[in-house]
């Protein structure tokens, strides 16, 4: 094993290594005492109920990422990669053809290796826990809609990456990068109108009074706001939500109607605030932005290593070709990748407790967020202590606690200021 191999051996165990300990403290920090405040908001069934949900979830998630390693590391020490390349080359000639179907199959051997775990949580977990409301129709349908999807989008994709590479020589990694761009833009301009109603039904809010708050609260902060959607959630999981999607005109909110279910108006509207909030700060933009810079670097960095034939060397593989060196190099990219969501969650969480404020400052009956974070959290049995480290690693949203005594404190200033 060459320098290549080495690096990129110790980077997947480290990251293995973080991310297993870190779900160990998660769990173990179950058996503390949550605070005070916590304790009452759950009662002590509902904390029981979250604990066992917790590491129900757990188990099974270190255990999806061990048998995965694992795999990962025999296909790979048992040449995997060199006899799949030997085959593609035998059935086709041109390198597209090729590449294509060498990271098609790789990654539908992963979906197969992930495809019981996926069951098992569905129908076992979810199930026990009340959570699960999908039938096996349903299940199936998403995963073949899902297939065909990615294999269309990310094919078209993957083909003008690949194409760029082979031809467009020193310039093929800018070129990637403006084709990614573009791509994502469009993706997240269409896609929402587009791909999510193959998946959900989505009905236009019926005249009433929670829309008629919600069309006064969009006004009261100058929102434009045509559509509100209602999705029908409850299809699959009795777990609630609600979302923003899509850019300019093609902007939609839909609320889970698990959510309008459980909720009162004041505290939907609350919930809609944050999410307002989200668009008035411009984290989507910034999220946008960051995305830009990040596929730049990865897209330069890729176009130098594929130039390395150590990198090929270390997967064992006697001809160097872009496909191949695609997949050697996204390995190499892992830990760059944890270190990167370490980022992009720290600043998430950020963004969260300034959408939590411009809620308070703006909804109508602020007083209400909390209320519905509370059942929120409760009914989806979240953590009620997560571990700080577990927190650092992997939370896109400030824990419960936390984000509570932020939304306290800036209500008692709204309080003041009135
Ligand atoms: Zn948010």
């Amino acid at each position: 094993m060459n320098i290549y191999g080495i690096v990129i051996f110790i980077a997947l165990l480290v990251d293995y290594a973080l991310h297993t300990v870190s779900e160990t403290l998660n769990v173990r920090a179950l058996d503390r005492h949550p605070p005070d405040t916590m304790a009452s908001l759950y009662g002590s069934e509902a904390l029981d109920r979250a604990r066992r949900y917790i590491r129900a979830v757990t188990t099974q998630s270190t255990l999806e990422r061990t048998v995965v390693l694992l795999v990962l590391l025999a296909f790979w020490f048992a040449g995997g990669f060199e006899w799949l390349d030997v085959l593609v080359r035998q059935w086709f000639t041109s390198e597209l053809a090729r590449g294509l179907v060498y990271i098609g199959l790789l990654i539908f051997g992963y979906i197969l290796l992930s495809m019981p775990f996926d069951v098992y949580g569905t129908f076992v977990t979810e199930t026990r826990f009340g959570f699960n409301r999908t039938t096996w129709q349903t299940f199936l349908s998403d995963r073949v809609k899902g297939l065909l999807i990615t294999a269309t989008i990310g094919g078209a994709l993957l083909s003008g990456i690949l194409l760029l590479f082979i031809h467009a020589g020193n310039i093929a990694w800018i070129l990637c990068w403006l084709v990614v761009v573009v791509f994502s833009l469009v993706t997240q301009w269409l896609g929402p109108a587009l791909l999510l109603p193959l998946f959900n039904r989505f009905e236009p809010m019926r005249e009433g009074d929670l829309k008629e708050s919600i069309m006064q609260y969009a006004r009261s902060v100058r929102f434009p706001l045509q559509n509100v959607y209602v999705v029908d959630g409850s299809r699959r999981s009795s777990k609630a939500n609600a979302y923003f999607t899509g850019l300019g005109r093609q902007r939609r909110i839909a609320l889970f109607d698990t959510l309008i279910d459980r909720h009162s108006i004041d505290e939907i509207v609350s919930v809609l605030a944050h999410e307002v909030g989200h668009f008035r700060l411009r984290h989507i933009t910034k999220g946008l932005v960051l995305g830009t810079v990040h596929a730049g670097v990865a897209f330069f960095l890729l176009d130098f290593f594929l130039g390395q034939p150590g990198l090929y060397q270390a997967f064992y593989l006697s001809q160097s070709s872009v496909y191949t060196g695609l997949v050697a190099f996204g390995l190499l990219y892992t830990p760059v990748e944890t270190g990167l969501s370490i980022g992009a969650n720290l600043i998430s969480r950020r963004h969260e407790y300034e959408a939590d404020r411009f809620a308070v400052n703006t909804a109508p009956q602020p007083g209400s967020l909390p209320t519905a974070l509370k059942t929120l959290h409760v009914s989806n049995l979240t953590h009620p202590n997560p571990h700080w480290f577990h927190v650092f690693l992997n939370y896109s949203h400030p824990p419960l606690a936390r984000r509570l005594e932020a939304i306290d404190e800036q209500l008692k200033l709204r309080h003041a200021n009135a």
